[in-house]
């Protein structure tokens, strides 16, 4: 799984730096948006809170444009679990909704999501997310050097599978991120630990578990973004960019300081 032929990008503490001023960005933008998630406001109307925010921090959002993706937001309600586009569905009391953000500043990224519930959601449901989200710190807690890369997904995985019978997607997975939004090496959110490179100061890495009320299948909708469970079950989805330190684990999109 772990090709040895790439390197991980190292970056110099004044290019963490700006990561953290790109992840600040996001942080306050997801942060806003959680708050303005709510019954009768559309995905539309996030995206446009979204491109706001970002630009009064005067800050790139990281999703338009990539690939040709149409928003500044995705935007995942229900069995959506990652990429769904932004548009006139309003949100109803108890959907599920991921918010995922990407921001840049003078060529640095900032990557993250968090799953908010709207209006009141049934009890499964919240659940669901917060075993997704424990199971993002279980993996950014192994985000240490001299760790091995598959610590991490190791870590999320017995998360998810410890509070019950879930489904953990495994067809998308975390990365590493710096110069660029999406690089190598891919982030699993399963598998044995003590796999893959070692891990060191000066790596980040985007950790994003997606897990399932259902099955773990997913398939691509017709719009050719959105991300949704096969069997239409709920989904969550968390994600942080985090680097390694000689302090250890610095979780970069927090909106306060968090070093674990
Ligand atoms: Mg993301
Ligand atoms: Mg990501």
């Amino acid at each position: 799984m772990f090709g040895k032929r790439q390197r991980i990008e190292i970056k110099n503490t004044e290019q963490i730096a700006l990561m953290r001023e790109a992840g600040v960005v996001v942080a306050t933008t997801l942060e806003t948006l959680r708050q303005a998630a709510v019954p009768g406001v559309t995905t539309a109307d996030l995206d446009a809170i979204a491109r706001r925010v970002i630009a009064e921090h005067n800050a790139t959002p990281s999703f338009l444009g990539y690939h040709g993706f149409p928003a500044v937001i995705c935007t995942s309600v229900n069995s959506a679990v990652v990429h769904g586009i932004p548009d006139d569905t309003v949100l109803r009391d108890g959907d599920l909704l991921s918010i995922d953000c990407g921001a840049i500043v003078q060529g640095w990224h900032g990557d993250a999501a968090l799953t908010v519930p709207i209006g009141t959601v049934s009890d499964d449901v919240a659940r669901l997310s917060e075993v997704t989200r424990e199971a993002m710190w279980a993996g950014l807690r192994q985000a240490r050097a001299g760790n091995r890369l598959s610590d991490i997904g190791h870590a999320i995985e017995n998360v998810i599978r410890g509070a019950g019978s879930y489904g953990v997607v495994e067809e998308y997975v975390g990365h590493g991120i710096g110069s660029q939004m999406h690089m190598y090496p891919s982030v699993p959110n399963y598998g044995r630990p003590g796999e893959g490179p070692t891990l060191e100061v000066g790596m980040a890495l985007a950790i994003e578990p997606m897990a399932t009320l259902g099955s773990a299948t997913v398939r691509v909708l017709d719009d050719e973004w959105t991300v949704a469970t096969d069997d239409d079950s709920t989904a969550a989805h968390w994600e942080h960019t985090v680097a390694i330190t000689a302090d250890g684990p610095w979780v970069l999109t927090a909106l306060e300081e968090i070093r674990l």
